[in-house]
């Protein structure tokens, strides 16, 4: 199957199987596994942080980020976009008694700087208390551009708010800015990093800052039921990724460009985005449902959404683009004229 859904769908390879078979593991709630310490030691290293923490998800490693940062009445600044706002089931107010202070993100996923000034609120025993601002990079496949980011962080601190990064796809970003994960996570009090999306391990993330906020973040994780015992052998597969994994993300995201550019060519779809490994389709209302069904049958899978997110990595090649390509303009092929 070529399976476009998402980069969550790849399946580990035999030497990453191999890596994690030969763990050596311990138990990692008393701190005792090898292999989690090592991947920890070297994502703090690689992002350039005093710390890191392993977590079963993304979600989880976010929240117990923002409940390292945030007590109980805190609130958050985050993007109506974001992960942590939307997709994650309202988590930070839900388990974390955080309330989120959302604004619209504009339309390279940034959120305008004048828009979080007016957001923050007054010290006053009618307002939840603002205390962090959350950004995403990559959103929705969008690389942050690096000045805003900065003004962005300066902008905070000068407010006196702490910050966070939804760094799920932090690797795609850097790879795609062609700098370092360090690059991407500088000036971030917390960055939360996905080891199960393009970096291809089976599940994992790692949340890496301050040795104090990590610490905060070690007894959230407990509490959040994220305490696991011989995780080495899962966080095997992310030290695998982590060597073998980052720099071919390369090819992930000539491979959208590439698909992008082979869609633009068909009538009756419209490529809106693509950047690093997503493209964006928008594809019509009386088609789509149809469309998905005749992949299908090709072995091509996506989701039949009105915005279509195709999204590459390292279970598809070039050779799947073309196949796609041919796919799309074969079904508008027999069915536009009819329509
Ligand atoms: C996938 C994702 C997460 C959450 O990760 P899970 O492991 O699925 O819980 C968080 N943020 C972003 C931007 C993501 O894409």
């Amino acid at each position: 199957m070529i399976d476009l859904r998402s980069d969550t769908v790849t399946r580990p390879p035999a030497a990453m199987r191999k890596a994690m078979a030969e763990a050596e593991v311990g138990d990692d709630v008393f701190g005792d596994d090898p292999t989690v310490n090592r991947l920890q030691a070297v994502m703090a290293e690689r992002t350039g942080k005093e710390a890191a923490l392993f977590l079963p998800t993304g979600t989880q490693s976010n929240l117990a980020g923002l409940m390292a940062h945030c007590e109980r009445g805190d609130e958050y600044i985050v993007g109506q976009d974001a992960h942590t706002y939307k997709f994650e089931g309202g988590g930070a107010a839900v388990l974390g008694s955080i309330q989120p202070q959302p604004i619209e993100n504009a339309s390279d996923g940034s959120l305008p700087i004048a828009k979080i000034g007016s957001a923050i609120k007054a010290i006053d025993p009618h307002f939840a208390r603002t205390r962090l601002l959350a950004l995403e990079n990559t959103i929705n496949g969008k690389v942050l551009p690096p000045a805003y980011v900065k003004e962005a962080l300066a902008f905070a601190k000068s407010k006196g708010l702490a910050t966070h990064l939804d760094g799920a796809r932090a690797a795609n970003a850097a790879v795609a800015m062609k700098v370092t994960l360090a690059d991407v996570a500088a000036g971030f009090d917390t960055v939360s990093i996905c080891l199960s999306k393009g970096l291809g391990a089976p599940a994992g993330s790692v949340l890496v800052g301050t040795k104090a906020l990590i610490e905060r973040a070690y007894r959230w994780r407990k509490v959040l039921g994220g305490g696991m015992r011989q995780a080495g052998i899962i966080a095997a597969a992310g030290l695998y990724a982590i060597e073998h994994n980052i720099a071919r993300l390369a090819d992930d995201h000539a491979n959208a460009e590439y698909l992008a550019q082979g869609l633009k060519g068909i009538a009756e779809i419209e490529v809106r985005a693509q950047s690093t490994n997503m493209v964006f389709v928008r594809l019509p209302d009386d088609h789509r449902t149809a469309l998905a069904e005749s992949l299908q049958a090709r072995g091509i899978l996506i989701r039949p959404a009105p915005l279509c997110r195709l999204v590459t990595h390292l279970d598809v090649n070039r050779a799947d683009m073309d196949a796609t390509i041919d796919g799309v303009r074969a079904y508008f092929t027999r069915n536009s004229k009819a329509a």
